[in-house]
């Protein structure tokens, strides 16, 4: 497939999580390249669709629980991947129109689309910063940043189906100590991470999949993933698969198709508030 908004700095040699996760989620931003390595991955774990959809769902629930029982106003979403609406934003401010979005994405192809993450609400604001997780000091100096987040008041850092692209050599768990450690009491940390606790040999292909393509990833246990939330309160029910974690009626998803198996889904989710 040829796509109009291609540019000389998004590589379309070889694929790109973004792009592959886009595929997952059925949209059109995405490269040939990337469905032939998304359909790879899809030969070795045919519910990779379903867990996509299931982590774009804990988002939207995580979003409003924390809008609408935690008081949060303002969120820190980084690794956005490319727009699929309803947009964390979009989420947040059909609860609480002033709501502030500050997006984070290392992937160019992201920035090309970011227009379509700044339409906010009048009352609200957003913005898209292009930064890599793993330099969070360029990221928390941004000048976007301290323009649309006030880090005095309490933020949400949204880390959806983004630390298992950092490796333990990148120090995951130093980098979301450092992005928390600026935030106040009450802020809050949201986390979705592919796990291969329930099916570990089809984790093994995946894992072997993305890495000759050129991403390495690391899919974590429930208890490395409970880790990240260290000293923090999590909220119920704790570290859940991804369709346990607060199901309501509200999600399309959720309310339509069959309940999905855990293996199907292989995600531990889990929000925490900053005592
Ligand atoms: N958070 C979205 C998209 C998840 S796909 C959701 O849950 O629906 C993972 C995203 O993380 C991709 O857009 C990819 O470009 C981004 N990403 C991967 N490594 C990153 C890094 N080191 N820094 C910032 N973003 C990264």
């Amino acid at each position: 497939m040829t796509n109009p908004h291609a540019a000389r700095d998004i590589d379309t040699s070889r694929p790109h999580s973004a792009r592959m996760y886009d595929y997952y989620l059925g949209g059109k931003d995405h490269f040939e390249v990337d469905k032939q390595a998304a359909e790879t991955v899809a030969t070795a774990y045919p519910a990779i669709f379903v867990c996509a959809r299931e982590n774009r769902a804990f988002m939207h629930r995580a979003t409003r629980v924390l809008a609408r029982e935690h008081g949060i106003r303002q969120w820190l979403d980084i690794g956005t991947g490319i727009p699929t609406e309803p947009n964390l934003h979009q989420v947040a401010q059909s609860v609480v129109p002033e709501a502030r979005v500050v997006y984070a994405d290392n992937d160019p192809l992201v920035l090309k689309y970011a227009e379509r993450l700044m339409r906010s609400t009048r009352q609200g604001r957003t913005t898209y910063v292009q930064a890599d997780v793993n330099d969070p000091e360029t990221l928390l100096n941004a000048p976007e940043l301290a323009e649309v987040l006030d880090l005095d008041q309490p933020v949400a850092l949204s880390l959806n189906a983004l630390l298992h692209f950092v490796t333990d050599a990148q120090d995951p768990y130093g980098l979301v100590e450092r992005l928390l450690s600026v935030l106040p009491s009450g802020s809050a940390l949201a986390i979705s991470h592919c796990t291969p606790d329930f099916d570990p040999a089809t984790w093994e292909k995946v894992t072997s999949i993305y890495t000759n393509a050129g991403t390495p990833v690391q899919f974590r246990s429930q208890k490395d993933v409970s880790r990240f939330f260290t000293g923090l309160d999590l909220l119920e029910p704790g570290i859940a698969v991804g369709h346990r974690w607060r199901p309501d009626a509200a999600d399309e998803d959720a309310v339509t198709a069959k309940p999905p198996t855990d293996a199907e889904v292989s995600l531990w989710t889990g929000v925490g508030i900053k005592p």
